[in-house]
């Protein structure tokens, strides 16, 4: 079993260096368990968070555990009572080729409905932190105009895609003309603002001419200071992750536009995908129609190389190098 290990923890962007990659024994399932091997694991975003120190909304992983996780894959031995040999499974396995799982955090991929992959992407934990995020956070309602950053991305491009299924309009804000393109022409987004060639408050000025009812946040630092300063009275700020401060080694930018919280009595929460899960089923149901009738697309970024890769491609999304929902093939 080839499993990837936390050695130590990175200062700044994580390198192979903190992790042991190493080949271990295929462990075997116990009474109410079953044996999964991956064919495709998931680069999260959070998976920064997860290795660092100090408290957040779960523990650190520990120095010598497995990393922590999502795969996809299947079964090849099961002792669990609702899980059979062959059947395709996804869930929090932590990043090895095989795990052993009770079935907490995993659900059974129906492959008749979208490819193993799209099971830690469109209907895995991006697909359901976009669904949760935008309806119960951000209260979208039709005619509203939503702002979402890191719009092209796995979470991002359902925001928008979603959106529009409710009836509001879509704006996102991403790194280059071929994501915004992308986000526009292919996914139906109303506009797109490059962050790293346009000033994006002139652009937000342009393009939501009656200001910003929902901002979805992936991002921080100075796009969300211009967001806040073009949110609509009584707005929602969706707090769902601030990756431009994730590998920050000096302190983020200072929020210039708190103001705007109290002038337009914003209501600014953050959340975690986890909050929802009694709702996952739901949830699932809700994404796969609308993928099914074609009116939300899954768009995945795979990566080769084996678990060898896990660091250097994880680092891919902390500079904008992947381009879709980030899967390592195995
Ligand atoms: P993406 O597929 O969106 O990949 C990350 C993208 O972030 C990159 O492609 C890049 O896009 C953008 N980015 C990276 N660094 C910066 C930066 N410094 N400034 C601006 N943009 C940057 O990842 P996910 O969709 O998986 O995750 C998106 C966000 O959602 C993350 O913040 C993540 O932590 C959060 N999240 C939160 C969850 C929750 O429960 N709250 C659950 C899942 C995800 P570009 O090229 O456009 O810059």
């Amino acid at each position: 079993n080839r499993v990837v290990r936390l050695k130590s923890r990175p200062a700044t962007m994580a390198s192979r260096e903190n992790f042991d990659i190493v080949d271990e024994p295929v462990p075997e399932p116990g009474e109410g368990e079953f044996l999964m091997r991956a064919d495709y694991v998931s680069l999260d975003p959070a998976m920064r968070g997860w290795i660092a120190p100090g408290r957040s909304y779960v523990p650190p992983v520990e120095i010598g555990a497995v990393m922590r996780g999502f795969s996809a894959g299947h079964v090849v031995k099961s002792n669990h009572p609702d899980y059979r040999e062959g059947d395709a499974v996804a869930g929090l396995f932590g990043v090895q080729r095989y795990a052993v799982s009770d079935g907490e955090r995993a659900v059974r991929a129906d492959t008749s409905l979208a490819p193993l992959e799209a099971w830690i992407g469109g209907l895995g934990m991006p697909g359901l932190t976009a669904y949760f995020g935008l309806l119960e956070v951000g209260a979208v309602k039709e005619g509203d105009t939503v702002v979402v950053s890191a719009a092209s991305g796995a979470v991002g491009s359902l925001v928008g895609q979603i959106a529009k299924i409710k009836g509001a309009r879509a704006i996102g804000i991403a790194g280059g003309g071929e994501k915004c393109r992308y986000i526009v022409d292919e996914l139906g987004f109303d506009g797109a603002i490059d962050y790293k060639a346009q000033d994006v408050s002139e652009e937000l000025k342009r393009l939501c001419p009656d200001r910003i009812d929902v901002y979805f946040e992936n991002v921080g630092g100075d796009i969300m200071n211009a967001v806040l300063g073009h949110m609509n009275t009584f707005g929602r700020v969706a707090v769902c992750g601030l990756i431009a401060h994730y590998n920050a080694t000096e302190p983020p930018p200072r929020l210039t536009n708190l103001r705007s919280i109290l002038v337009n009595r914003l209501n600014v929460r953050g959340f975690i995908v986890f909050d929802f899960a009694e709702r996952n089923a739901e949830a699932l149901t809700a994404l796969a129609a609308w993928h099914s009738e074609g009116r939300l697309k899954f768009r995945q970024d795979v990566r080769e190389g084996g678990l060898d890769a896990f660091p250097d491609v994880l680092n891919l999304l902390y500079t904008g190098g992947n381009f879709g929902k980030l899967v390592l093939k195995l």
